[in-house]
């Protein structure tokens, strides 16, 4: 076990770094005085306190969205007002672009390069990306009886309530943030309790950007408490939620009796499929990349890899070679690849996953226990070969760097396992041949399909999942079917 020294604390000590609810436009205490610690996962040190969102807080901010929704300039603002508010976001975003790294590597444990070039740069592309579409969400004038004239208006929805996961915390807000603003809704943002940090500061940057009080609420807490609070509360009229299937079913309980409106963008165990005609190289290279970007905490991550049995060995071995690139290491380094999972419960969690995949007789080729370090919840990469599909091993979602490789006989068998599994949020396959690329993409159920590549993304292209993987798609013009209300219109021509 080696010990490793993840650089002191140096967090940015200005105005942006908030600690506090926002709630109408104010930073305030929990009215409880409730606070709760978050923590450095490659350190186990505090980071610092956050204030804790109870019944009182919730209600408040809920409030706030209301009567910002009802009568506040927000839904009513000139589309043009409305885009510069969201552009200026962005812009501040990327203004502080090292100071939000900073903090999302400390709170999150993910490597200071995916923070530099991936978390920050795209959350304050959605808010760039959505802008754009304010002043072109129309509605359509349709052919009816000539004695009546119809047409349709987009509408906001009303009060959103967005509970994110810590994986991607600033991204995955901003993904809900700013297309729930383009629309004219009004937000309440409950970021996850691991990893409160920049969504606090998001909210600071919309205020400064001149975002009117109330339409953004921040409301860090416990999922089982302040985020059940939140979907159950009268005020909310949707719920954008990412996380685990579970949770997903346990909001939609609460949100039964208010009927409310929900997209959900849950778990996945995504099959990555490697036929023997593939660039081998170059498939590799995607397949560790894959479930090893940002530690396998990932929900679309590749982590049942289906490799044609005429090319195991090799491709065993490529694997072997390519993962030494993703060894753990200290977060704040720009060398490091795979920082520190995001928890103790997490990294039990995954390191119960390997004991379980011995036990069920899969063979581990790479143990990424012995990756661990004496402080930090780290686990190296590791990776499991002779599994079968059926073992749980192959249809749990561990949420951690763990491969688990199943080798294939031919393409309907290879189709037939990828598809057995209770999810469907993404699937890859890598093949030269491209009648067999197109005829495996409609066959695979699920919501995306990469084709030689994987985890590509884009705001402009639709994401979201097949079966218990959700529902509702995040990305594009569909990410608006979730956000407004469609309202049609009859009037009555009288000559
Ligand atoms: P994980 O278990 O990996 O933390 P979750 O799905 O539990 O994933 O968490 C994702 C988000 O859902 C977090 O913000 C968390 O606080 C929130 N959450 C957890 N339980 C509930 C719940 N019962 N109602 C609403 N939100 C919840």
């Amino acid at each position: 076990m080696k010990t490793l020294k993840p650089r002191t604390l140096e967090l940015p000590t200005d105005r942006l770094v908030r600690h506090k609810l926002l709630i109408d436009g104010k930073w305030m205490p929990a009215q409880s005085g409730r606070k709760f610690k978050t923590l450095n996962p490659a350190t186990e040190e505090m980071i610092c306190e956050v204030a804790e969102a109870g019944e009182a807080d919730i209600h408040a901010a809920a409030s706030a969205a209301r009567k910002a929704f009802e009568t506040g300039p927000w839904p009513k603002m000139k589309a043009r007002d409305r885009f510069k508010i969201l552009k200026k976001i962005s812009e501040l975003i990327l203004h502080n672009k090292e100071r939000l790294a900073t903090l999302e590597t400390f709170d999150s444990g993910k490597p200071i390069e995916s923070s530099r070039h991936i978390d920050i740069p795209a959350a304050a592309e959605a808010f760039e990306y959505y802008a754009g579409w304010i002043d072109k969400l129309s509605g359509e004038t349709l052919p009816v009886d000539p004695a009546y004239f119809s047409y349709t208006l987009r509408e906001p929805l009303g009060v959103i309530a967005a509970i994110t996961p810590w994986n991607f915390p600033l991204l995955i807000a901003a993904q809900k943030i700013a297309p729930a603003l383009a629309a004219g809704n009004t937000v309440i943002l409950k970021p996850a309790e691991q990893t409160p940090l920049t969504a606090l500061c998001l909210g600071q940057i919309a205020m400064d950007a001149g975002l009117p009080e109330g339409v953004l609420n921040i409301v860090p807490g416990f999922g089982p408490v302040a985020g059940a609070m939140l979907v159950r509360h009268p005020e909310v009229d949707g719920i954008t939620f990412t996380g685990e299937y579970l949770t997903g079913q346990e909001i939609m309980k609460n949100a039964a009796p208010g009927l409310k409106r929900l997209h959900f963008e849950l778990g996945g165990k995504s099959a990555n499929i490697i036929f023997e005609d593939a660039d081998l190289d170059q498939a590799a290279d995607f397949a560790c990349d894959g479930i090893f970007f940002n530690q396998g905490e990932v929900c679309c991550a590749g982590s049942r890899l289906f490799v044609d049995q005429k090319i195991k060995k090799t491709f065993s071995k490529l694997l072997l070679e390519k993962s030494k690139n993703w060894q753990p290491g200290d977060p704040m380094s720009t060398k490091t690849e795979m920082g520190a999972v995001v928890s103790r419960e997490q990294l039990d969690k995954i390191l119960r996953y390997i004991k379980l995949g011995e036990k069920e007789g899969a063979q581990l080729i790479l143990d990424g226990r012995k990756q661990s370090k004496s402080k930090g919840y780290f686990v190296g990469p590791t990776i499991f070969e002779s599994v079968s599909n059926t073992m749980k091993l192959a249809q749990e979602e561990i949420f951690g760097p763990v491969l688990s490789q199943i080798s294939f006989a031919d393409f309907d068998q290879v189709l037939q396992q990828a598809n057995q599994t209770i999810y469907g949020l993404s699937a890859a396959l890598f093949t030269r041949d491209i009648e067999k690329a197109h005829r495996a993409a409609r066959l695979l159920k699920s919501g995306t399909v990469w084709i030689n590549c994987y985890g590509t993304f884009h705001h402009g292209v639709p994401f979201g999942g097949y079966k218990m993987s959700g529902y509702g798609r995040e990305g594009g013009l569909h990410t608006f079917d979730f956000y407004t209300q469609m309202k049609s219109v009859w009037l009555h021509l009288n000559s």
